[in-house]
C-alpha cells in the first residue's frame, strides 16, 4: 500500500526498564508484555528518572540511551508555562528516538536522553482538565511536543491519540502537537473535534538530511500534512531551527515553494508558521561535539549575541534579516496564513 511505503521504520527499543509502579496500570502491564514478545532486555528500576546508562563515554551512552526506553508513573503533574507555542505544557512522555544534532530536548537531558513512556494519562489529563476549568470561560492551550516527539512513540503508547479525544470534549480546552514523524495514521480518524492544531516541523533538504538523523524525510512529512490535513485537524508548520548558511534564502525559498506545490488549497485557508531561528549554549555546544563529533552544525559565539541564560542566538541584524525573508516568502504563497511568532 502507498501510505505504507512512505512511512519510516516504527522504533522499538533494545532494553526497557520498568518502575514496578508501573506495573499496576493497564498501560505499563500492556508495554511489559509486548517488550517481552519481541525480546527486547526488560529490566526494573525504581526511578525513571536516574538510570544508568552503559558505555564507555558520552558518545557511547547517547547511542545507547536512544534505543531505551523508561516505562514510569510521572508524579509531577502541575502545569507548567510553554510560552510563547502554549500556555502550558502536556508532557506524555520524554525525549524521542531521533537524533537531531540541535535538539535542544537532548542538552537538557543531558546523558539521559532515554525515551521516558508514562503510564498514568489518565491522571496527566485529569491535571491539564483542572486547569482548563480554573480559567474557563478563556480557552487554555497545552502544547504535546514540549519534551518529545509524540507522534514518534505513539504505536507504543496511543497516549496522544487518548489525548486528542479528550481535548476534542473540551470545549475550552485546546491541543498542539509538534513533530517530524509520518507515523500520523493511528490519529486520523480521532474524534479531535478540531481542538488539536497539528504543525510539523519543517527545515531546508540540506538542514534536515545533515542534522535530522532518524526522522522522516521531508516528502513524508509533507505527504503525512496532507493526511491530517484531510482528516480534518488545523495544520501548521514550525520552521526550525532557522540557520543561516551559504545559499539559505534560495533554500528556505524552495521549502516554501514544496509547501505550496504539496498542500490542497484548502490548508491555505487556515494555516499557521511558528519561526525558531537557531541557539545553543555553551553546554549544548560541547555534548553536540561529544556525541556527533563530524557535526557540521554551526556553534560558533563569535557569530552570535548572547541573549542571557547561556543562550547564544544570531545578532540582532542578522535576525532582522532571517525573520523579514521568511516573513515574505510566507506571506507570498500563503497570503492568509498566520505567522504565530519569530524567536
Ligand atoms: S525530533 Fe525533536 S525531540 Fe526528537 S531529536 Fe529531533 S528535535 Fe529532538
Amino acid at each position: 500500500m502507498k501510505t505504507r511505503e512512505m512511512q519510516t521504520t516504527l522504533f522499538y527499543p533494545d532494553e526497557a526498564v520498568f518502575e514496578p509502579e508501573a506495573l499496576h496500570y493497564d498501560l505499563g502491564k500492556r508495554l511489559y508484555d509486548e517488550f517481552q514478545a519481541r525480546g527486547v532486555t526488560l529490566r526494573t528500576a525504581p526511578s525513571h528518572n536516574r538510570l544508568e546508562v552503559a558505555g564507555e563515554d558520552h558518545c557511547q551512552r547517547f547511542h545507547h540511551a536512544k534505543r531505551m526506553v523508561a516505562v514510569g508513573v510521572k508524579h509531577s503533574l502541575a502545569p507548567q508555562p510553554c510560552r510563547p507555542s502554549a500556555d502550558y505544557r502536556l508532557v506524555l512522555n520524554t525525549s524521542c528516538p531521533a537524533k537531531c544534532h540541535y535538539c535542544y530536548l537532548a542538552a537538557t537531558l543531558g546523558e539521559r536522553t532515554y525515551v521516558r513512556l508514562y503510564v498514568n494519562i489518565d491522571e496527566i489529563l485529569q491535571a491539564a482538565r483542572k486547569q482548563i476549568k480554573k480559567q474557563a470561560p478563556d480557552v487554555t492551550t497545552f502544547e504535546a511536543s514540549s519534551s518529545s516527539d509524540p507522534v514518534a512513540i505513539e504505536h507504543l503508547t496511543g497516549a496522544l491519540g487518548q489525548a486528542i479525544e479528550f481535548f476534542g470534549q473540551e470545549p475550552c480546552g485546546r491541543l498542539r502537537v509538534v513533530t517530524k514523524s509520518d507515523h500520523v495514521d493511528s490519529l486520523l480518524a480521532v474524534a479531535h473535534q478540531g481542538h488539536t492544531r497539528f504543525r510539523f516541523s519543517v527545515n531546508t533538504e540540506e538542514i534536515v538530511s545533515r542534522y535530522e538523523e532518524g526522522t522522516a524525510s521531508l516528502d513524508r512529512r509533507l505527504a503525512a500534512a496532507v493526511r491530517v490535513h484531510e482528516a480534518g485537524y488545523p495544520l501548521g508548520f514550525i520552521i526550525a531551527p532557522l540557520i543561516i548558511y551559504e545559499g539559505w534564502r534560495l533554500e528556505y525559498a524552495e521549502l516554501l515553494d514544496r509547501l505550496a506545490a504539496s498542500l490542497p488549497p484548502t490548508a491555505a485557508e487556515d494555516l499557521t508558521f511558528e519561526l525558531i531561528m537557531h541557539r545553543f549554549t555553551q553546554r549544548s555546544r560541547r555534548l553536540i561535539l561529544e556525541r556527533f563529533p563530524g557535526t557540521t552544525l554551526a556553534m560558533d559565539t563569535r557569530d552570535r549575541i548572547h541573549k542571557g541564560f547561556g543562550k547564544y542566538v544570531y545578532e540582532p541584524q542578522k535576525a532582522q534579516e532571517l525573520e523579514g525573508v521568511l516573513r515574505s516568502y510566507i506571506y507570498e504563497r500563503f497570503p492568509h496564513a498566520q505567522i504565530e511568532y519569530f524567536t
